[in-house]
């Protein structure tokens, strides 16, 4: 086997990012429910893009990059992330961004500008017309004296969700450090590497915990996160391949990736009013929405220890309104 520690990797964030107890939210329901603030991982306004990103620009780096390109969708806080940490190591970032959501000039829209990036719209529902024209970009770029590094939507490669498989190892040592036993980490899945790099780490460090993704879109998420600790398994050189057994996705897509129902607005109000913790509208908010309804169900054992990640998107929220179900009580 090989430790992730023999991974070429660039310190970015500030980590350990704090483990904290939701007291409020856990006396509101019962429950001890803790929460992985990866929203705080110190670069812009924090997100899990960061942790990949150390293993990501890590490799640019060792292969001389001056510039890295990656894609989204117009709020995409991986690509605002993107910009932020190759600014930190002196790399153009390059954003070659989906031409779908909010593309004015509001919420991450705004953070590319002020980082510098170079953001260019492409009229396209598929990533792979992007990925073609990256490829013929790099390809320019290269003709021109560059060396450019291509990062995939999210950043969901093997090398960069050994961020998160990290991340599943730092949360159990401060578990351990404050006494806790958790039975369960829940997760947003956006296109799978975090969730994947959970679900790694927990096969690794500890299959006790059962780790929940929650999907804000359509994607075939099961067999992506499969596939994905497959390629982990291999990037770690293990003696046995990361299996799907623990593999557990419910999905919450709503209207459609990027637009949140009054049930998740709802979910950000209370939190924000209970904790004083803000979600995003495109990922937390509504993986919280659909935590929040199963637990209200009985999803979960009665006295289960969740963890739940917190995984960024604060730009998101200067973008895109979210929605009330009821009008709210003035005093
Ligand atoms: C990208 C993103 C996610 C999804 O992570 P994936 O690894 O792409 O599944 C979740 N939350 C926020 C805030 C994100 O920006």
């Amino acid at each position: 086997m090989r430790a992730i520690s023999d991974f070429p990797r660039v310190r970015l964030g500030i980590l350990p990012t704090p483990l904290q107890k939701l007291e409020n939210l856990s006396r509101e329901l019962g429950k001890n429910i803790y929460m992985k603030r990866d929203d705080m991982t110190g670069v812009a306004l924090g997100g899990n893009k960061v942790r990949k990103l150390e293993f990501l620009l890590a490799d640019a780096l060792a292969k001389g990059a001056d510039t890295v390109m990656t894609t989204g969708q117009a709020q995409s806080n991986h690509a605002m992330l993107t910009a932020a940490c190759a600014n930190k190591l002196g790399m153009q970032a390059l954003l070659m961004l989906k031409k779908r959501g909010v593309t004015d000039r509001k919420g991450n829209q705004i953070l590319n500008q002020i980082l510098g990036a170079q953001v260019e719209f492409y009229d396209t529902d598929r990533y792979t017309d992007i990925y073609e024209e990256m490829a013929r970009r790099k390809t320019e770029l290269t003709k021109a004296g560059h060396i450019a590094y291509e990062i995939p939507v999210g950043g969901s490669t093997a090398l960069g969700a050994l961020g998160y498989v990290e991340c599943f190892r730092e949360t159990m040592e401060q578990c351990e450090a404050l006494g806790v036993r958790p039975d369960r980490m829940v997760s947003v899945v956006g296109s799978g590497g975090t969730y994947a790099g959970l679900c790694a780490g927990a096969d690794l460090f500890a299959p006790q915990v059962k780790v929940t993704g929650m999907a804000v879109d359509n994607d075939p998420f099961e067999q992506i996160s499969a596939q994905l600790k497959l390629e982990i398994g291999g990037l770690l050189e293990l003696d046995r391949p990361l299996g799907p057994e623990n593999i557990e996705i419910h999905y919450n897509c709503g209207a459609g990736y990027g637009i949140p129902g009054p049930e998740d607005g709802e979910a950000v109000r209370y939190l924000a009013r209970l904790e004083g913790i803000l979600l995003d509208p495109v990922y937390t908010g509504k993986a919280f929405s659909l935590f929040l309804r199963m637990l209200r169900e009985g999803a979960f054992d009665g006295d289960e220890t969740i963890i739940f990640l917190h995984s960024g998107g604060a730009g998101g929220l200067f973008a895109i309104d979210l929605p009330e179900a009821k009008k709210s009580k003035k005093v």
